[in-house]
């Protein structure tokens, strides 16, 4: 400011001197108004230098330095300019943070405009439904993702509930589900949000049919129970037919035991976190222990009895003997056991059953359990290991199956680093391989 009335005040005193001196002092003043006038005519050409670097600036040119009060009034905006662009540099920043971090979320988001045309998706919406992140961008939804349930969802208006819809990708051997909401907001706007809920519908699926073969496997043995009790209520038998009725009631509460006793074992699993590496099995011990099992089955089934079959235990090499699983004993007990009992049993009479333990080059532990029974077609392999999956029900009933025993076993080898295999040919026999992860092996 200083600046400014300091070179006002000397525009005004030279023009004074200038035509005083030059001309004649009778003139003075005009020389006075002469130099304002000059002053203010260069104060016009650097407030139009101002304006003009100021238009400059507002393209993205640097403003230039400046001095005088036109200069700080430059810094200032050039100061103001630069707090600015910094303040729009960071929310872009911002956004594309919060873009990406959009685009990275497994949930699928759609912003729909008041008219349900698409504005913005993320990769994971696109992928879901089908669409191009690009090229859909203001096309109607309702016109991209043509299924019958969407539209009616859409057209409702009640967006209170979401609708279940099957993914761009699916087809039948890989049915995909897809759950889309719609919550509105801002002015008739709509955020879309999707997810893939393919394995949540599996598990409440598994979860019905659980219930349903749980209820049914122990209505049966249940009705027949009430049946008999009341037959021993209501006819005079006498001492052999009430023995006979006994003996088939205790064969009915057994078999809900066995299910029970199964059903307890398979949540026990699920729901306990994996055995303590510190408990040692030996492998000898869990051997001999099936193999007193599956004698004592042969012999306390009646359907097995009289079941001639060769039982044969035994390790690839003698130094197999000596291995040691560090593991839960009750678990590897009941995985064995199990593969054991299911070759006893399935197993017709004159059969063999082989049962191999093998520590192998990588370190891991195999335990085989092979049977010449009747083998198992392909077609039944995969699902073997389901909950209740049998081949042939009556089977497995009349030798005291409970449909439980190899998804128990594929547990119990699962919490033990390792897996179940199952090898069959129809008509020459099954091979189950049980493996222990070699981190599950005490070195020898
Ligand atoms: P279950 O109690 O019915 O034996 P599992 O889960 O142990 O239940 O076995 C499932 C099904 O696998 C059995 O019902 C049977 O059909 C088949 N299976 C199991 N082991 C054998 C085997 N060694 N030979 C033939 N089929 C078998």
């Amino acid at each position: 400011m200083l600046f400014r009335f300091a070179t006002f005040f000397i525009a005004g005193f030279a023009g004074l001197l200038i035509v005083a001196g030059l001309i004649s002092r009778e003139y003075a003043a005009w020389g006075i108004i002469f130099g304002v006038v000059v002053w203010l005519l260069w104060d016009v050409w650097r407030a139009r230098i101002f304006d003009s670097a100021l238009r400059a600036a507002q393209g993205g040119d640097a403003l230039p330095s400046y001095t005088g009060w036109w200069g700080n009034m430059l810094d200032r905006v050039r100061r103001m300019l630069r707090s600015k662009n910094e303040e729009v540099a960071a929310s872009e920043r911002r956004m594309t943070e919060f873009l990406s971090a959009i685009q990275a979320s497994p949930t699928g988001v759609v912003l729909l405009d008041a008219a349900q045309r698409i504005e913005w998706c993320n990769q994971t919406a696109a992928h879901q439904l089908g669409l191009d992140v690009q090229r859909d961008v203001l096309q109607h939804i309702g016109n991209l993702v043509r299924q019958p349930d969407f539209a009616n969802y859409l057209s409702a208006g009640n967006y209170d509930h979401e609708v279940v819809l099957a993914a761009a990708t699916s087809n039948a051997q890989r049915p995909i589900k897809i759950s889309v909401q719609l919550h509105p907001y801002g002015e008739g706007r709509r955020l879309m949000l999707t997810r893939d809920v393919t394995a949540l519908q599996l598990a409440e699926a598994q979860r019905r049919d659980f219930v349903a073969n749980v209820s049914h496997e122990i209505r049966t043995p249940l009705t027949v129970l009430s049946g008999f009790i009341e037959t021993l209520q209501n006819l005079p038998l006498d001492e052999a037919q009430r023995n006979r009725y006994l003996g088939l009631m205790a064969q009915q509460s057994q078999r809900m035991q066995a299910l029970v006793s199964d059903l307890l074992t398979l949540s026990r699993l699920e729901g306990s976190p994996v055995p303590n590496a510190t408990d040692k099995v030996t492998v000898k011990s869990l051997l001999d222990q099936c193999e007193q099992d599956a004698r004592a089955l042969m012999h306390m089934e009646p359907k097995l009895q009289n079941h001639a079959l060769r039982l044969h235990f035994g390790y690839a090499q003698e130094s197999d003997e000596a291995s040691v699983i560090l593991g839960a004993q009750t678990e590897l007990l009941s995985a064995a056991g199990n593969l054991v009992n299911n070759a006893v049993r399935y197993t017709p009479a004159g059969g063999k059953v082989d049962v191999q333990w093998t520590l192998l080059q990588d370190g891991r532990g195999e335990l085989r359990v092979m049977d010449t029974g009747p083998g198992i077609a392909p077609e039944h392999l995969p699902r073997l290991t389901e909950r209740f999956y049998r081949v042939d029900r009556s089977r497995s009933r009349e030798t005291g199956g409970t449909g439980l025993g190899l998804a128990i076993t594929k547990h119990v080898a699962q919490r033990h680093g390792g897996e179940l295999r199952i090898e069959s040919v129809v008509g020459q026999g099954s091979t189950f391989i049980l493996t222990i992860g070699a981190n599950r092996i005490q070195p020898q």
